[in-house]
This record gives structure tokens, sequence and C-alpha cells, in this order.
């Protein structure tokens, strides 16, 4: 495989060997980024090469993009919104600072939802990011710009932000590899916020092994973050990834292969199933009822919390004023300033926080008799452009599968297992007990090992020649 289609640990190795230069490398993916951005509209903003660097650092010379939901120290950070169209962070998000620690360099700032709202980047108040795989179609959202810029090989690897799927969606949609961490094990601070009680922060790349280098550089403590784990030394994920899997179980929540899921979508996830029975894996049918009102419950309390979230955007302090929020943002800080009103507090909110409760006991007794859960990621393959963007009811429904984990707050990985007859990326995703993060990547990378479900992507880089 060309460089392009190279893993972290392949292309450390090189430039340990120095068969190539850091600076080499990173001109090299922003001649890509020049070359295929034009058709993709994955980023925003390119960046040019950091002099601080840590030569001893996993991730020395690795160029990566960012959703531009980070902030960055002296480089623009919109939040696919107009309303941040001119602003430079005066300081750096710990995501971004750590990934720095690491000696990692940032390639470019990618395309999003305005503010995270949305599940195919054509909320972004910019352009809407096209699927690598076929240009009339959407990468997904809100992460899109993150999926497209890796599954066409514009970056290693990224980083983006999971409210309610935005990192699963479009890795789902471009056939790359998502996880969306356990709440709180990757600190929010710099990341702008969503709803701060589902916001999490996590990678995407493309392979497991990947995500798990990079979740060793981010996850842990953060005293500028109060809802970030106690763990100071994150526990070394990519030591536990070829653990045997014999004995353990996998729960299928009853229904969701059958009901409203692309047959195609549910033939190929049953296929993976038979894969880890290979393994001697146990799978077992669990019941996950209490999330038929998942959807519900995520946008009322989805929608208070951002219309919480977005009140310090008044064009005082910085940014545009409150007329350049683009109609999504609009919808859902009025939606939220209702459920949140007197009189209505009551019926709509607190109402969507007991649900909440009630989903996250489901998943709780869930894993007393499960290692992991498997569910699909989207009830189809990545939708057309335009298909669901006049029906904002309809898009919400494209994360019914999503939302509920993160209601929970567990973590979750999204992985490809195939292509569709209209040669579109499937997956599933694997989802694990909180803060379990390496039993759920001990399954992927298993599973990825035994299928080279690799070959996905590079099936999907091939046609991204240099
Ligand atoms: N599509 C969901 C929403 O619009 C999820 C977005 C996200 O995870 N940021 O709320």
């Amino acid at each position: 495989m060309e460089i392009f289609g190279k893993t972290i640990l392949e292309l450390r190795k090189m430039l340990d060997e120095k068969e190539i230069s850091e600076s080499e490398l990173f001109e090299y993916f922003r001649k890509r980024i020049e070359k295929y951005n034009p058709s993709l509209n994955a980023f925003l903003t390119t960046c040019e090469i950091s002099n601080e660097e840590n030569k001893n650092g996993i991730l020395n010379g690795i160029p990566f993009s960012m959703k531009d939901a980070f902030s960055t120290k002296g480089i623009k950070t919109t939040a696919g919104s107009r309303v941040l169209e001119n602003y430079v962070p005066p300081f750096d998000a710990t995501v971004f600072a750590k990934l720095k620690n690491s000696g990692a360099n940032l390639i470019g700032k990618t395309n999003q939802d305005a503010w995270g709202h949305g599940s195919s980047t054509e909320n972004s108040q910019y352009f809407t990011t096209k699927n690598p795989w076929n240009l009339g179609y959407v990468a997904g959202g809100s992460s899109g710009g993150e999926g497209a810029s890796i599954s066409a090989g514009l970056s290693v690897f990224g980083i983006g932000e999971d409210t309610g799927g935005s990192i699963r969606m479009p890795s789902n949609f471009c056939g790359i590899v998502g996880l969306k961490v356990t709440y709180g094990l990757v600190s929010r601070y710099g990341a702008i916020a969503y709803a701060s009680s589902l916001d999490t922060v996590g990678p995407m790349a493309k392979s497991v092994e990947d995500i798990a280098v990079i979740l060793e550089q981010i996850a842990g403590n953060d005293p500028f973050d109060a809802t970030s784990t106690d763990f100071i030394n994150p526990p070394k994920y990519t030591s536990k990834l070829k653990n045997s899997l014999v004995g353990k179980k996998i729960g299928i929540p009853k229904g969701y292969l059958e009901e409203g899921v692309d047959p195609e979508v549910s033939e190929s996830i049953k296929n993976s199933l038979k894969i880890f029975e290979k393994f001697g894996v146990q799978i077992v049918e669990i019941d996950l009822s209490t999330t038929k009102y998942a959807i519900e419950s995520y946008y009322l309390i989805a929608t208070s919390e951002t219309s919480s979230n977005l009140a310090r955007f008044d064009g005082i302090r910085f940014g545009n004023n409150r007329e350049s929020f683009g109609d999504e943002a609009k919808r859902r800080m009025m939606l939220g300033g209702f459920t949140l009103s007197a009189g209505y507090y009551d019926a709509y909110y607190k109402k969507a926080a007991q649900v909440r409760t009630a989903i996250s006991n489901d998943f709780k007794k869930a894993f007393n008799e499960v290692d992991v859960i498997i569910t699909p990621v989207s009830p189809t393959t990545a939708f057309k452009i335009g298909e669901n963007i006049n029906d904002p009811l309809q898009m919400y429904l494209t994360d019914v599968y999503n939302v509920s984990i993160n209601l929970a707050g567990v973590p979750s990985l999204a992985i490809p297992s195939g292509v569709s007859n209209k040669g579109l990326p499937m997956g599933f995703q694997i989802i694990g007990k909180h803060f379990n993060e390496e039993t759920i990547l001990n399954f992927g990378y298993k599973f990825e090992q035994e299928t080279d479900f690799f070959g996905v992507i590079k099936k999907g880089l091939e046609r991204y020649k240099d």
C-alpha cells in the first residue's frame, strides 16, 4: 500500500528508519489535500507544520486532522458555523495539547454540521462534505469532514466529537474505524460544547490498533474538565488487543437486526457475528426495550443543553452576532428554550431525564449478562446528498441506534464489515461497559485481523491514488 494507506505504526517505522522525513510526510499529505479536497470538501482550514514537537513521542511526525470543534491556539476554529467565521482561539483544547505533546502534526481542521447539529454535514454553514466512496452521497455527520479525510487518505488519523453518533456515523458511512469513548475518559476542555452531559471526544482512524495507540495519548484526567476521569495514567489499550475471546458473550438487543434496518446491513452484521462465534464467543439476545424512547429523550436533553451552551454566542465577546446562526441551530435553541421553560420543564426536560435513567439501567442490566453489545450504527448505508435535509425528523432518526449510547455514557466502537451492492461501506458498533474500552478494542481487533476488514478501507482508498 502506498503511504496514504498506511497506519500510524507503519508510518512510525518509516519515520524511525528514515525512509521519509517528518516534513516530507507532512508535504505529502498537504499535496493530497490540494488534489482531492476540492472534490470532497473535507477541510475548512489547512495548517503549516508546527515547530513544537516531541521527538520521542509515539505520534512524532504523524499528520492528523481535527474536527473544527476544537480550540486551536492561533488557528481559526469555526465549529462549522458562520457565527465563529473569524474566530481564532487564544488557547488549545486539551486533546490538541496532548496530541502535540505526543509529537503529532495538525494538518488541518475539518468540516462539520454547525455546532455538531446533524448527521450529514449538510448543516455546515460553509459547504457539504462528499462521501469519498460516491460523491453523490453524504459522508455522515456531524464529523463528516473527518470521515472523508481519513477514508480518502488525506490525513492519517483524526479527532471527532460524538454527542449522539457524530464519530460513529461518519466512520460507518466512510468505511473507517471510530471510537465514542466513555463519557469523561477524554477531556472536553476546549471542545466547543453542543450538549455537555452527552459530548465525548474520540479518535477516528484506519485500524483498531491505531485507535488504541491514539487513545493512550489522549485519555485521562484533566484538571480543566471537572467531569474527566480520575485516571492519571490511562490503561495500556494496545496491550490487550490480542486477548482471547473464548467464553465471552455478545448481546444482541431484541428486534435490533429485524425491524427498520436495511436487510443488507443486517445481513452483514449477522455474518460478522458468525466470525465472533468462530472465536468461541456466545451470542445471546438481550432486552434494551427502553431504547425505543431514546430519540425523544435525546432530542429533548440535547436541545435543552444546546440552548444554554449557545447563549454565550451573543456577538459581544467573540464571533458574529446571533443573526449568523443557521436554521438548525435556531430550531434547536427554540426547542430547548421551550423545554426548559417554567410550566413545561416537568413535562419535557424532567421526563426526558427520567427516561435517560431508565435507558442507563437497561444497559447496566444487560451488562450483567454480556461482555459487549453489538448493534447497527445507522439503519442504512450513506444516504444521498439532499435526501433528508428538508425533513429534520427523518434526519434525527438516522441516529436511532446511536443516541441511547450517549444517554447511558458507555463506550462504543464503530467498525466496517463490508461493502454494499451500491458500493457503499457497511458496518456495526461494539458497545462496552463504562471505562471498558479495552474490551471493545479487543473484540474489534480480533475481528479486524480475521476478516481483513482493513481491505474495506483499502478498497475505498484505491481511487485516491497519489
Ligand atoms: N445527529 C445527532 C444530532 O444531530 C448527533 C450529533 C452529534 O453527535 N454531535 O444531535
